[in-house]
């Protein structure tokens, strides 16, 4: 059998298990797919190799610890500067982003977006901006404090903070990557500041996923239309089950589907 976990601080809320476990039943693959609790990131190789896992999924805090772990690692996550997925070989890690492109496929049904405001500046926000660079879009970053906007100066992007936000910055799509909504019910930022700029975009995402974060409540009283982090979690496990069977694993609606369920 294989062994497959979450890992992070936090991790009781994970869904991923759901995501996998689902997976792995539809497809009749032998496997199980757990959570576990990390204290330590810089413990994070030895207690996969402990474990005697096949591959794991890094959430946070243990995102950049991932990264600096593997053996290898794959293009996009050496962009972006974060591991969310570990397949093991022969007892050595080898590190994947699929964080981005699950981004990617969650924000398909919005159409042909030629432009894009990121609000917040963490990890979760590289992964999106890497991904939206990538595919040729138009990408901004606002974030409450300068300090980790340098990453996106690097790659070319514009960057503000509230005070030096332009006013005339329209975007189709605004997506909150910030952890306001998380665990409290803040906005991300100034409420004038959240109206003028979806008030000029046409569709909203939040990265928080199971909730109706007060961005996504602001976006809803405005009209424009939004969607929670739901369909970027279904994606990147998707892309992370890729990751760990190859081309043994084949994509089928009726799989999507499933997986989508399982964490509804
Ligand atoms: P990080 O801790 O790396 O970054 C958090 C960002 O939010 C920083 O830019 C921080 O600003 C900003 N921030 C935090 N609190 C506030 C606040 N109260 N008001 C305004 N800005 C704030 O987190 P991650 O990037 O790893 O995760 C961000 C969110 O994305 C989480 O809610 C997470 O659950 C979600 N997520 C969803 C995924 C999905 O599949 N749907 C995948 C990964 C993450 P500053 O730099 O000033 O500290």
């Amino acid at each position: 059998m294989k062994l497959f976990a979450v890992i992070g601080n936090p991790i009781s809320h994970s869904r991923s298990p759901l995501l996998h476990n689902t997976a792995f039943g539809l497809l009749k693959f032998d496997a199980c797919y757990t959570r576990y609790l990390l204290e330590n990131g810089g413990e994070l190789k030895k207690k996969i190799v402990q474990l005697g896992l096949n591959g794991a999924n890094v959430t946070v805090p243990f995102k950049e610890y991932a990264y600096t772990q593997c053996d290898f690692l794959d293009d996009m996550s050496q962009a972006i500067g974060a591991v969310n997925t570990v397949s093991v070989k022969n007892g050595q890690l080898h590190g994947f982003n699929t964080d981005a492109p699950g981004f990617m496929k969650a924000i398909e049904p919005f159409g042909n977006i030629e432009s894009v405001l990121i609000l917040g500046a963490g990890g979760t926000a590289r992964a999106v901006a890497v991904a939206l660079v990538n595919a040729g879009k138009k990408v901004f970053v606002l974030n409450r404090s300068r300090q980790r906007l340098s990453f996106f100066d690097t790659l070319g992007i514009d960057t503000f903070t509230p005070t030096e936000f332009q006013a005339d910055v329209n975007c189709s799509l605004v997506v909150n990557t910030t952890s306001a909504g998380l665990a409290d019910d803040e906005l991300p930022f100034d409420i004038e500041l959240l109206r003028s700029i979806l008030g000029g975009s046409q569709y909203a995402m939040d990265a928080i996923y199971g909730k109706k974060t007060p961005f996504l409540r602001l976006a809803d009283e405005l009209s424009v239309k939004c969607k929670d982090g739901g369909d970027m979690l279904l994606w990147q496990a998707f892309f992370a089950l890729e990751k760990f069977y190859g081309s043994e694993l084949k994509s089928s609606e009726l799989l999507i589907e499933a997986m989508r369920r399982s964490i509804v």
